[in-house]
Parts: structure tokens; sequence; C-alpha cells
């Protein structure tokens, strides 16, 4: 069975309180909880950090990632199937990649808003973050004007809200940018009623995602984009660092 993905029903994705869950197994590579709170490594977002509590003994487990368990990699093997532990997320980690997420979709949503550019890649860091961008014509892009375009998003602390929607929902809806890339999401979810957990920013955005994000715009701070590299195909890698007023 494949273990339900709790955080997804956490939004706003910041500050995540410690949770009590049962050790259900313990294997090679970590640590299985009962259930997990915790964001598992993907789509770009790095995994969480924390520490199990238990009693007096604390361990501390690496980046959480998820095959059909989420898997919380600890050192030493001091904990047993059956223990019940206090587990705590990193919130600071967890705070900055939430930030970092939302900035990500306002660039990738002025990017395709201003020159149709379609985001192919990105891998959020803590102090920055990085995302390909497909264009047209790449002759088009100017990396001033995508600051400038992100950080008008970014002061009208524009409401950032999820959904769960279905696949009328999803295709009949005209902000859905690249609705043939999110159809094939739809196809490979499958069953009668796929549904897809939507991340909107209003105004801007309105895409599918599994990460984590906050609850309005504002608190990214100020969007600085960096340097810029040449991917071939179109594509530019462009880095950007955030000025976020969260941590
Ligand atoms: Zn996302």
């Amino acid at each position: 069975m494949v273990q339900k993905r709790r955080h997804l029903e956490h939004h706003p994705g910041i500050n995540p309180e410690p949770f009590q869950a049962i050790v259900e197994s313990v294997t090679d590579v970590g640590v299985i909880l009962s259930e997990s709170w915790c964001y598992p490594k993907g789509g770009g977002q790095p995994g969480d950090t924390g520490v199990f509590r238990q009693g007096d003994e604390e361990h501390r487990f690496e980046e959480v990632y998820a095959n059909s368990n989420i898997i919380h990699p600890v050192s030493g093997d001091n904990l047993q199937a059956g223990q019940e532990v206090e587990c705590v997320i990193d919130s600071n980690r967890r705070n900055i990649l939430s930030s970092m997420h939302s900035a990500a979709h306002i660039v990738s949503a002025a990017a395709n808003e201003r020159w149709g550019a379609i985001t192919v890649g990105n891998q959020l860091g803590i102090t920055e973050s990085r995302m390909d961008l497909k264009f047209e014509n790449r002759d088009d892009f100017d990396s001033n004007v995508l600051e400038k375009d992100s950080n008008h998003w970014v002061k009208k602390d524009s409401e950032i809200l999820v959904h769960q929607w279905g696949r009328e929902q999803i295709m009949t809806d005209d902000r859905v940018r690249n609705r043939r890339f999110v159809e094939k999401i739809i196809d490979r979810i499958g069953g009668s009623n796929p549904i897809l957990r939507m991340v909107e920013i209003e105004g801007i955005d309105l895409c599918p995602c599994a990460g984590t994000h906050l609850s309005s715009t504002s608190p990214v701070g100020n969007i600085s984009i960096g340097r810029v590299q040449n991917k071939g195909k179109g594509t530019f890698r462009i880095y950007f660092e955030i000025g976020s007023m969260i941590n």
C-alpha cells in the first residue's frame, strides 16, 4: 500500500507542527513511520530534515524521500519498530523552501506570460534556486524584465490557494497554463475521477503541484535573477535568490 503524503494537506506549508507517530519499521535506508507529515524530496523541492525525539534521546534524520513509503534516513539504529516518537521537522528549512517554491511559481508564470516560455526543469535550494526555461525565441529574453515582472507579483501580495480538482474543472479553466502537459498528468493518475492538487497564485498562476507554499506572495521578499546559462535548444537556465522575510 502506498503511504499517504500528509504534507499535501498542509497549507500554508510553513511552520510545520511536531507530530507523534509509531515507528513502523527500521530498514537499511531509514525509518518508516505509521504516518508522516514530512515533505519527501520531489518536484525540484528538497525533502524535509529534522529529529525524532524519544524520551531523552534525539535522532537526527536526513533528507526525507519516498518510494511507496516515506523514508526518514537516520544514522545509527537506536530506534525500534513499535516505539512512539515525536517527529520535529526543521521549520526554518521548510519555511525557506516554501518561500522558494512560491517564488519559482511566480518566475515561471511571469516568463510564460511575457514570452510564452515553458518551464522544463527546476531545482530549489536554501540560498539559491534554478529554473530551466524553454523559449520559442530565446533572443527576446531579458532577465531584468523577468525580475521586474516577478517582483510586481510579489508586491501585489496575491493570495496562494490550494485546490483539489477533477479533470473537468481543470481542463475548462482558461487560467491553467500548458494544459496539454497537465492533461498528461491527469491521464497518468488514471481512475474514474482523478483528482489533482492545484496551486493557484491569484491573478498569475494555476498549476498542479505537490510542493509546500506560503499563504500569499509578499513574504517571498525581493526576487533577484542572477546568472543565466545557455542550455541549448532554446533553453536558458536562470538562477534566482529571494529576500524572504520568513525564516
Ligand atoms: Zn510547484
